[in-house]
């Protein structure tokens, strides 16, 4: 009997294939298949047929980074991608995924002998996008992931800062390695849409020879620091826009050759206005008046007008903006770093009223322009911070823990952007106001702590100065106040990818 089956077989096979070439030309077109516009490499072609698009298991499976077994017996296709299971059997409609059934629309099939999975089994699996080219029969299947947009590096004096875009926040881990000293960042995201000329670039600084960045898996892109020696450095992450941001710190002692023209082989486009999110936190409100003028001006009412000046010119211009209040309500000190945090700010500005109560001090008048610290740096700095801290007799703080959140804050180095700032917001001031110029001071304010973003406390005037009361007191000063504020942001905003 066995020999018997065997001739039959032999003879059918030819007519078998004469049927399946011709079932081909009727129904069946060869499709190429690029995922993240890379183009995929199959054994067998992936190939469209009754309008679905067929891809082979094993090919497409493991090019997305996942597992596949096949029980050949049972017909049955087990799939591990993007940390979940399916099983699914040729021809049946049904799967079971993460232990769950689930109907399919498509079944799995064999065709030329191979194990081919529709589409929709990956889309069950991992978020793709998908770009179907009808004429030239091609399939583009893009991972929703965070995409490196670009890579930049910047030289200064002390560091040097090379900055990964990413489009989304992204895992990322950093390892060391000698002989030659690298410094290497693997983050789970796509390189697809870097340019070609960002996959290499030449610093050569004093701490750096160049930076380049590759696909080290298909889930996995390596950016590796070509170091000059073995440095201090640290590697943190920064929001709105999300980016990996790497230090190499200068020896102790020792200053960079900064070259006259900074070679740049970077993208410079200047953020845009969409993505950039300004808080603005009016000082005091509610029962907390904040600093009260001889004359009987409140802090609170003046800084929210000015806020809402400020509001309105950055909404007039497409910035986002949002208020830590917007009338004359009690917000604890502590809920106001939040709201910067949970909108995830790019930009955060606390806006106060100076005061100094001592008797024959009403002649100190200016702006000064605050940045948080764990020490004080500048006159007064301790009065005013004791002050903004202890504005309001219901919110206590705890030293022990101010500090401590100051310590991370100081580590992640956003002082470094906030500082940045500071120095333009300061100087937009004393321009538009002509007030004396009380410099850039540091202190540890509640109210600008824990944040991650540019953040600044400032010090419009003295309300208990009689000159300076008088001109808090008017649409015209606050206005001026408002629009150096707004200048200070967009200058910022143009400056922001060189300088972080
Ligand atoms: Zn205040």
């Amino acid at each position: 009997m066995i020999a018997k089956r065997k001739i039959p077989f032999l003879i059918i096979l030819p007519i078998y294939l004469i049927l399946l070439s011709s079932f081909c030309l009727a129904g069946q077109e060869e499709v190429a298949v690029w995922i993240d516009n890379d183009p995929l490499k199959t054994e067998t072609s992936p190939v469209l047929m009754n309008g679905r698009i067929f891809l082979p298991a094993r090919d497409i499976v493991e090019a997305l980074g996942g597992r596949i077994t096949w029980f050949p017996a049972l017909k049955l296709l087990n799939i591990n991608l993007n940390n979940q299971e399916i099983s699914v059997v040729i021809d049946v409609n049904e799967a079971e995924i993460n232990g769950k059934k689930i109907s399919l629309e498509t079944a799995p099939m064999m065709i030329y002998n191979r194990v081919m999975i529709p589409i929709e089994i990956i889309q069950l699996l991992m978020e793709v996008e998908t770009e179907w080219d009808s004429n030239s029969k091609e399939l583009n299947i893009i991972r929703k992931r965070p995409f490196i947009s670009s890579i930049r590096s910047y030289t200064h004096p002390d560091k040097t800062r090379i900055v990964i875009d990413v489009t989304e926040q992204t895992r990322y881990q950093v390892i060391t390695l000698s002989n030659p000293d690298r410094i290497v960042v693997d983050l789970d995201a796509s390189i697809s849409k870097l340019k070609p000329e960002q996959k290499e670039i030449l610093i050569d600084d004093s701490l750096v020879d160049k930076v380049r960045a590759g696909l080290f898996n298909p889930e996995t892109v390596r950016v590796v620091l070509d170091l000059k020696s073995k440095y201090e450095y640290q590697v943190f992450e920064l929001a709105a826009p999300q980016r990996v941001v790497v230090d190499i710190f200068m020896p102790q002692g020792q200053q960079a050759v900064i070259p006259e023209v900074i070679k740049d082989t970077t993208t410079k486009e200047p953020m845009e206005k969409e993505k950039i999110v300004v808080v603005i936190d009016p000082g005091h409100g509610g029962k907390d008046p904040g600093a009260i003028g001889v004359g009987g001006t409140k802090e609170k009412d003046v800084v929210l007008d000015i806020a809402l000046k400020l509001k309105k010119l950055l909404q007039d211009n497409n910035i986002t903006v949002y208020l830590t209040r917007d009338k004359d309500i009690d917000v604890p000190l502590e809920n106001r770093p939040l709201v910067a945090l949970q909108k995830e700010a790019s930009i955060f500005i606390s806006i106060h009223v100076n005061s100094i109560l001592r008797k024959g001090s009403t002649s100190a008048g200016g702006i000064e322009t605050y940045v948080l610290n764990s020490r004080y740096i500048g006159a007064s700095a301790k009065d005013v911070a004791d002050r903004e801290n202890k504005a309001s007799q219901y919110h206590n703080y705890e030293d022990d823990l101010l500090n401590q959140i100051i310590a991370d804050l100081e580590e992640s180095a956003s002082i470094n952007f906030s500082l940045d700032f500071a120095d333009v917001v300061q100087r937009k001031l004393i321009q538009n106001s002509g007030l004396e110029n009380r410099g850039v001071k540091q202190a540890p304010f509640i109210v600008l702590k824990g944040v991650n973003m540019a953040a600044v406390l400032i010090e419009v005037g003295f309300v208990s100065n009689p000159n300076e009361e008088k001109l808090l007191k008017t649409q015209e000063f606050r206005a001026k106040i408002a629009q150096a504020l707004y200048q200070s942001v967009t200058e910022y905003m143009k400056n922001m990818p060189e300088s972080i």
